[in-house]
């Protein structure tokens, strides 16, 4: 039996740090959209063990790969107890703050319950993903969620749709873990049940008013700016050939830009792509199309 699925990126339309917790953890509210992006991951079941192929040089194939982890959890979980050779075709940036190694260990944790036939109750589901990142329970869901805790409490919100997105990178591979051990004092006051939000109807306003432009922002953005200046260029850059917004994701180093059209996007497409810089078109993905391209 085979299963190829794709593992698709997210990006992070909000992103704010509330304060550090008394645990060590940042308290982060961010909100969070699946993009047509992907990674292919193929699932075989095969002798005994775990077995990763990857051909992309950033990514390990040993037991340290997230998919690796994945597997092994879930294993240990369900007592399965069967072999599956796993291989990652790798097209997404890799430590780019578009999740796509959390993308890829919640689908293989969704494939793998199909492939040794041990499904196992959603909870377990989202507390064995929480325990591999914080990023990986929102993709078991998909679509615009709101993230709270560390990002890993997630509530789906209705679909944010833009036809027109871009997603740039620049080969800067910034560490999740370097971006939140290094970050300004400002952000990490032990301030974050002020700014909590009482309902998450007071969240998803204080984010997103309805009709109105999405009020990009993300607290990482400066940090990271400081340390790699030649983001603030593309950033500039991609304001400059006509996009209505500009945010880096995540961690970073990924920036991507909402345009209003097919042409203007496939221009800056053009101009980024001759700067030799990574450059993908893409578009939001809801979450019934991306729930469905899982078989969830
Ligand atoms: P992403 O690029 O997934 O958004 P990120 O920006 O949060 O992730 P990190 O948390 O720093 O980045 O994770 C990237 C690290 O994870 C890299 O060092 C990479 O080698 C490692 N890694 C392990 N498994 C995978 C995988 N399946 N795909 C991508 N990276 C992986």
């Amino acid at each position: 039996m085979i299963l190829t699925l794709p593992s698709f990126a997210k990006i992070n339309w909000t992103l704010e740090i509330l304060g550090k917790r008394p645990d060590g953890y940042h308290e982060l509210r961010t909100l969070l959209q699946t993009v047509s992006v992907a990674d292919e991951l193929t699932f075989e079941l095969a002798g005994q063990g775990i077995e990763i192929h990857c051909d992309h040089p950033d990514v390990p194939c040993d037991e340290t790969n997230l998919v690796h982890r994945a597997a092994t959890l879930l294993d240990e979980f369900t007592g399965a107890g069967k072999g599956v050779r796993i291989t990652i075709n790798k097209q997404l940036p890799v430590a780019a703050g578009i999740g796509g190694g959390s993308s890829n260990a919640a689908v293989t944790l969704i494939a793998l319950q199909k492939l040794w036939n041990v499904p196992i109750a959603p909870r377990d589901l989202f507390s064995l993903g929480a325990k591999l990142g914080a990023d990986v329970p929102f993709f078991f869901i998909g679509g615009t969620c709101l993230g709270v805790g560390r990002g890993d409490e997630i509530y789906p919100l209705a679909d944010i749709n833009e036809e027109f997105l871009l997603l740039v990178n620049a080969g800067i591979a910034v560490p999740t873990r370097d971006v939140y051990a290094n970050l300004p004092p400002e952000l990490t006051k032990q301030s974050a049940v002020a700014k909590m939000p009482l309902s998450l109807e007071a969240a998803y306003a204080a984010i997103a008013r309805p009709g109105e432009p999405l009020p990009l922002s993300n607290d990482l953005e400066s940090p990271v700016f400081v340390r790699h200046p030649l983001l603030i260029e593309i950033k500039e850059r991609l304001k400059r050939t006509g996009a209505r917004g500009v945010l880096m994701s995540g961690s970073g180093s990924t920036i991507f830009a909402i345009f209003d059209s097919a042409d203007e996007r496939d221009g800056a497409n053009r101009d980024l792509s001759n700067a030799g810089l990574w450059s993908a078109s893409a578009r939001t993905l809801s979450r019934a199309e991306y729930q469905r391209s899982l078989g969830l």
